[in-house]
């Protein structure tokens, strides 16, 4: 039975990880910087070097393909990363989908379907998340892009222009349509199922939608001292009240790997003497399921006005984005879970939590993902790992899933 040389996929893993690499350990490798350029221009050698055809589109996603006719199978991932992030993130999916091309190539190995390994550009968002990808699938407004911002203040025009692309060019990425057989990408999960229940190889039925909502609550702002504490009108607490009730309703009524977050909170006039008369919290909901996600923001709205009235102020709730879930192909779960089977691996179907760029693909052609366990369930951190076993089961799976699908 073909397999990939572990040894080989492990060297470059070692080699890619070397761009950006911090002296903790863990890679910061933005899009666009001269550490992702260097690590693109190593990436666009190794294809060539493995006899693949490459290329670069004016979104900046790199391709190496194998065969010839139409249409492919694509298969990739995207090598940024965060900053301070882990070394497989991203780069597995990239350098197992170039191991899987050389092993095919080098069995010579008859296809009906050529095949194409990709890397993404911008896949964790330090200009606009999923920009790649977005591109390729015709899901970028151009009107957009002079205004596309780093958090640092930085343009992406600028960063792409010091990277050799033009980004008023990037929306011209779109591929053909109908000219991707299929997309199947590996990744690591970043979260602790796999591990925890013992599992190889999970096999992902969706990726999850999500909810961003601003709430504010207004209060009054009086006296912190001289006001009696029964007629405060305390913004902070009612978010405070809320945020705690939200988290219980999203546990308790929602499917089970339903999950919120208050990742910012804003407390206004913001000193210790005055009662807040304003909190904002920006509040993120996660859910596979698009019926229960739209219900739990629903009830979550009810609950932050309940809370609001007995308190006797007001809230004002403002929809930041919504995303909403993408399935993944039953056809190319089958697939994944038949080629785990070929190799005799356990499989798990599970949801991601996290956004990737099969969700695009998802809309034009039909996609899957793989996922291995990550150690302690850690990544978007320097000591995001997974063990070596784990990776080359992962990447025989993609192997064996691409050569079902190829022909
Ligand atoms: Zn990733």
């Amino acid at each position: 039975m073909l397999k990939i040389s572990l040894a080989r996929l492990r060297r470059d893993l070692t080699a890619l990880a070397r761009f950006g690499s911090n002296p903790g350990g863990g890679v910061s490798r933005p899009a666009w910087s001269p550490a992702h350029e260097e690590a693109r221009a190593w990436l666009l050698a190794q294809m060539k070097e493995a006899g693949l055809e490459t290329s670069v589109d004016p979104a900046g996603n790199t391709f190496g393909r194998h065969g010839d006719g139409a249409p492919l199978v694509l298969t990739g991932s995207h090598i940024d990363s965060v900053p301070d992030g882990g070394t497989l993130d991203g780069a597995l999916g990239v350098l197992a989908a170039l191991e899987c091309l050389r092993t095919i190539r080098e069995a010579g190995v008859p296809l009906k379907h050529p095949l194409a390994v990709v890397a993404w550009s911008d896949e964790e968002g330090r200009y606009g998340s999923l920009f790649g990808s977005r591109a390729f699938t015709g899901k970028l407004d151009a009107a957009k892009i002079p205004e596309m911002r780093a958090s640092d203040g930085e343009r992406l025009v600028d960063a792409m222009a010091r990277a050799g692309f033009n980004a008023r060019e990037a929306p011209r990425a779109p591929a053909d349509p109908g000219s991707v057989a299929a997309y199947v990408e590996l990744h690591i999960e970043q979260g602790p199922h796999l591990e925890a229940k013992g599992i190889p190889i999970g096999v992902v039925e969706g990726i999850v939608g999500i909810r961003r909502n601003r709430i504010l609550f207004q209060g009054e702002p009086d006296h912190a001292g001289t006001t009696p504490m029964a007629r405060r009108k305390d913004a902070f607490l009612a978010a405070a009240e809320y945020a705690l009730a939200a988290r219980e309703h999203v546990v308790g009524r929602g499917s089970g790997r339903s999950v919120t977050n208050f990742g910012v909170v804003e407390v206004k006039p913001g000193v210790t003497n005055i009662v807040p008369a304003r909190a904002a919290l920006l509040q993120e909901m996660r859910e596979l399921d698009g019926k229960i996600l739209g219900r739990l923001e629903r009830e979550c709205t009810a609950l932050a006005k309940r809370i609001a009235r007995r308190r006797g102020i007001r809230v004002a709730i403002e929809r930041i984005s919504r995303n909403e879930p993408a399935r993944m192909a039953p056809e190319v779960q089958r697939t994944i879970e038949a080629a785990a089977a070929t190799l005799k691996l356990r499989t798990l179907r599970m949801p991601s939590g996290a956004g990737h760029d099969a969700q695009n693909l998802a809309t034009i052609t039909k996609a899957g993902m793989i996922f291995i366990p990550s150690r302690g369930g850690r990544s978007h951190r320097p000591d995001e790992s997974s063990d070596r076993r784990a990776i080359e089961r992962g990447a025989n799976v993609l192997l064996h899933t691409l050569l079902k699908l190829a022909s």
